[in-house]
C-alpha cells in the first residue's frame, strides 16, 4: 500500500489534517486503533465559539449546549463571571465529542481521505534513517504502508514523535491527571461553564462543571501529576460532588479517566514527519483545552502537506512552514500561558481569593492591563507585589499584539 500521507489517529487533529491535505489533492490514509471514531470520549467537551469562524463542522448535531459564559470560583467561593467572548478556549459550546470527532472524520473522508479502523501503528518504516511509512497491526495481521509523510496525531501518549527522533517525554509537572463523571438527574439552571479553584480541591488544576442539557453535566477534575498520587483525582472529585447537594443527587451515566499535557510544545517537523494536536503538546497549559488548537493546527498542517505533495519535497525544511504558521497562530500564547501556569502554581489560595474579590465586579469586556491593575490594587494593594511576574508577562503580550 502506498499513500502520500498517513495520519496516525482519528481525533480532531488527525481528521482536520487529513481533510485539508486531501482537499489540496494529497492521497491520504487515516489509521485508527479504535473500533469507532471518537469513542470512548475522553474530554470535558467544552470548546470556544471561535470554531464558528472556521466553518469546519456541518449542522448542529455535535452541539449539546451553547454557553453564555464562565464562572470562576476562588477557594473561598467568591465568583468571577465572564462572558463567552472573554472566557477562553473551553467556553462557547459544550459538544458531544463522539459526534464532533465523527463529523470531522466525515469531512476528511468527503474530501477524499481513506480511513482504516482497528489498526494500531506499531512502528515507522525506515530505509536507513529515512522515514518511508508505518508498520501496523490490523487485528492479528502485520502490515506495512508506505507514505511520503507521516502525521503523528496520536494524542497525549504519542509514540510517533519519539520513533521519529523527537523528544516528546512529559514531566509529571507538565501533565494533568483527570477524572470525570457525566451526571444526570441534576438541575443545570443556566448555560454557564463553572470552574472551581483551590489547592485543597484540585492541586495544580481545577474542577469543572459543564452543562450538557437541562439535567446533565460533565463534572470533572484535573490534578497536576507531580502533586498527585494513585486514585487522588477520583477521590477529590467524589469529595467535591459529595459536598455539593445539587450534584450529589445526580447519577453517573459515564465515568472517564485521562491525561492532558500542559507543557511547552515540542519540535513538530522532521524529514517526512509532522506532529499535530496533543502529540505536538498543542494544549493551553492553563486550561488544559486542546480542541481549538487541534483544528487550527490541523488545518495549517494539511495545507502545508498539500503543498509538499505538489512540490514533491518532504524535507523538514519545506515542512517547517507548518511550524512557523502554528507558532504565529497560537504558539506564543501557549508559551506565555506555560509561564503563567508556573507562576500560578506558586500562588497561595489566599492570593486567588484576593484576586477574585478584586475582580468579581470587573467589566471584562473592557479588559486591559492598566484596568486590571487598577481593579486589583484599589482593593488589595498587596496583590501588586504577588502579581508582578504575571503583569510583566501581560506587558509582553501587549507588545506582541
Ligand atoms: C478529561 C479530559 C478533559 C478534557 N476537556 C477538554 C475540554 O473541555 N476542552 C478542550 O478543548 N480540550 C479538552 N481536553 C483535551 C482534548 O481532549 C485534547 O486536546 C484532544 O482530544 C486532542 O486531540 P488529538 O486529535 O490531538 O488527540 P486524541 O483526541 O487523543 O486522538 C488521538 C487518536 O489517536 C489514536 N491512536 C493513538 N495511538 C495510535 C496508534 N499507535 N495507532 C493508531 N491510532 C492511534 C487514538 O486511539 C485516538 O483516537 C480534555 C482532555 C481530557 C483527558
Amino acid at each position: 500500500m502506498k499513500y502520500d500521507v498517513v495520519v496516525v489517529g482519528s481525533g480532531p487533529a488527525g481528521s482536520a489534517t487529513a481533510r485539508f491535505a486531501a482537499e489540496s489533492g494529497a492521497k491520504v490514509l487515516i489509521i485508527e486503533r479504535r473500533q469507532e471514531v471518537g469513542v470512548p470520549v475522553l474530554c470535558g467537551e467544552g470548546i470556544s465559539r471561535k470554531i464558528d469562524e472556521w466553518d469546519m463542522l456541518d449542522g448542529k448535531r455535535w452541539i449539546a449546549g451553547k454557553m453564555e459564559g464562565a464562572r470562576i470560583y476562588s477557594p473561598d467561593g467568591t465568583m468571577v463571571k465572564l462572558s463567552a467572548d472573554v472566557a477562553g478556549n473551553e467556553t462557547g459550546y459544550v459538544v458531544y465529542r463522539d459526534i464532533f470527532d465523527q463529523e470531522l472524520a466525515r469531512q476528511a473522508i468527503k474530501t477524499g481521505a481513506k480511513i482504516m479502523m482497528n489498526t494500531t501503528v506499531v512502528g515507522l518504516l525506515k530505509d536507513k534513517d529515512k522515514i518511508k511509512g508505518v508498520k501496523a497491526k490490523h487485528f492479528d495481521e502485520e502490515i506495512e504502508i508506505e507514505a511520503d509523510i507521516i502525521v503523528g496525531a496520536d494524542g497525549v501518549e504519542s509514540k510517533i514523535g519519539q520513533w521519529g527522533g523527537i523528544d516528546t517525554t512529559l514531566k509529571t509537572k507538565d501533565l494533568e491527571t483527570c477524572a470525570q463523571y457525566t451526571l444526570t438527574g441534576i438541575d443545570c439552571k443556566d448555560a454557564y461553564c463553572d470552574f472551581y479553584l483551590g489547592k485543597e480541591i484540585a492541586p495544580g488544576g481545577y474542577i469543572w462543571v459543564f452543562p450538557k442539557g437541562k439535567d446533565v453535566a460533565n463534572v470533572g477534575i484535573g490534578v497536576l501529576a507531580s502533586l498527585s498520587e494513585a486514585g487522588m483525582a477520583k477521590k477529590l472529585l467524589d469529595d467535591f460532588i459529595d459536598s455539593h447537594p445539587e450534584l450529589k443527587k445526580g447519577e453517573p451515566i459515564r465515568f472517564l479517566a485521562g491525561a492532558v499535557p500542559v507543557a511547552n510544545p515540542v519540535d513538530t517537523v522532521r524529514d517526512n514527519l509532522i506532529l499535530v494536536g496533543d502529540a505536538a503538546r498543542h494544549v493551553d497549559p492553563i486550561t488544559g483545552g486542546g480542541l481549538t488548537h487541534c483544528l487550527e493546527g490541523g488545518k495549517i498542517a494539511g495545507e502545508v502537506i498539500g503543498k509538499a505533495v505538489k512540490a514533491k519535497d518532504f524535507s523538514a525544511d519545506f515542512l517547517s512552514e507548518y511550524e512557523k504558521r502554528w507558532k504565529e497562530a497560537f504558539g506564543k500564547k501557549i508559551k506565555r500561558n506555560y509561564l503563567v501556569k508556573e507562576i500560578m502554581l506558586d500562588m497561595e489560595d489566599k492570593t486567588f481569593n484576593m484576586l477574585a474579590d478584586s475582580l468579581k465586579d470587573y467589566k471584562f469586556d473592557q479588559i486591559s492591563t492598566l484596568g486590571l491593575v487598577k481593579a486589583l490594587v484599589l482593593k488589595h494593594p498587596t496583590l501588586l507585589m504577588k502579581l508582578t511576574p504575571l503583569l510583566k508577562l501581560s506587558e509582553g503580550k501587549e507588545k506582541d499584539t
